[in-house]
């Protein structure tokens, strides 16, 4: 068997296109332009690449996008203070505050004292725990969003399906059992203390990886004709000084069992900035409405 490919990048195009469509329906019914406020702290090079993509493609989509550059040496009460700033500016309908932040910055402090109803990262423990409650007012995070976005592509029956996560982590892992429970998959949640790995994954009609470890999952791992959800990203020696991404899940192996797989790059790493743009018209949408 080979798999059908699942393109991320395509779907995140039409996700994209579908947002910048309802952000214009936003501004001539409100006649204001959503606003997502993104801070970065200090020069991490990664961190300045996906800042800026973000504010780009908030800009692409017709959203006020304002990117907020920080020194390094910037104290927790400075950013608290302008977390605040945000948080009571009436025109900011989404803060999202790059991670990680400099050694010694409490990262948690900063994160829960974003309003939770402009948490459009969905980090913040009330976001969390409206998740977990089966809430429809939760801001969900962006890469959990867009894996279950590939799956609904996928077409299968999440009602019943066995599902292995692997990794537990608040940003991806946890939030991504929370979504396919809310499906009505049986869901499973693996970590590094899991006992025999393999036979759990193999168990898996819906295998998520959100590992960190390249190609840890191999081919033999998959159930045949399983769909697979790879959500590591992973920089390796291509030889000649050179550098490539791989996922968590051995690709070449996993896509002679798989029914469908997403590839990496291309796969679930596009979805993640065009779920951000959702949410952050969501969180405009819900502010301009009563709460329940
Ligand atoms: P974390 O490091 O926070 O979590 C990794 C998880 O994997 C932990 O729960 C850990 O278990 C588990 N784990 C580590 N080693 C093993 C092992 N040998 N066997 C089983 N489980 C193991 O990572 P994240 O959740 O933040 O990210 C995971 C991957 O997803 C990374 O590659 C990251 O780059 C990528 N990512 C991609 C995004 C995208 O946009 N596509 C966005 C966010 C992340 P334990 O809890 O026991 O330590």
């Amino acid at each position: 068997m080979t798999a059908r490919l699942l393109d991320g990048k395509k779907l995140a195009e039409t996700l994209r296109a579908d947002v910048k469509a309802r952000v214009a329906a936003f501004v001539a019914e409100r006649g204001r332009a959503p606003g997502l406020d993104v801070v970065l702290v200090g020069e991490d090079p990664a961190s300045q690449v996906y800042t800026r993509n973000k504010e780009k493609a908030s800009k692409e989509v017709g959203m006020n996008g304002r990117l907020h550059v920080l020194p390094a040496d910037t104290s927790e009460a400075a950013l608290l203070e302008l977390v605040a700033k945000l948080d009571a500016d009436d025109a900011v309908d989404g803060i999202l505050v790059q991670l990680p932040l400099p050694k010694g910055t409490n990262e948690a402090r900063i994160l829960d004292a974003i309003d939770p109803a402009k948490d459009v990262d969905g980090f913040h423990p009330v976001n969390a725990g409206l998740l977990a409650s089966g809430r429809d007012r939760a801001l969900v995070p962006c890469t959990p969003r867009g894996c279950m976005k590939l799956l609904e592509l996928a077409e299968i029956p999440l009602a019943g399906a066995r599902a292995v996560v692997v990794g537990r982590s608040n940003i991806v892992g946890k939030p991504v059992a929370q979504l396919l429970l809310r499906e009505h998959a049986t869901v499973t949640v693996a970590h590094s203390r899991t006992k025999d790995l393999p036979a759990v994954c193999r168990e898996a009609d819906v295998l998520v990886a959100a590992v960190g470890r390249p190609e840890m999952i191999r081919g033999d791992w998959i159930k045949p004709g399983a769909v697979v959800i790879d959500v590591g990203i992973n920089r390796v020696p291509a030889g000649e000084g050179k550098t490539k991404l791989v996922g968590d899940v051995a690709f070449e192996e996993a896509k002679e069992r798989a029914s469908a797989i997403t590839p990496v790059p291309g796969g679930v790493g596009p979805m993640t900035i065009a779920c951000l743009l959702e949410n952050t018209l969501l969180a405009a949408i819900q502010r301009s409405r009563p709460r329940p």
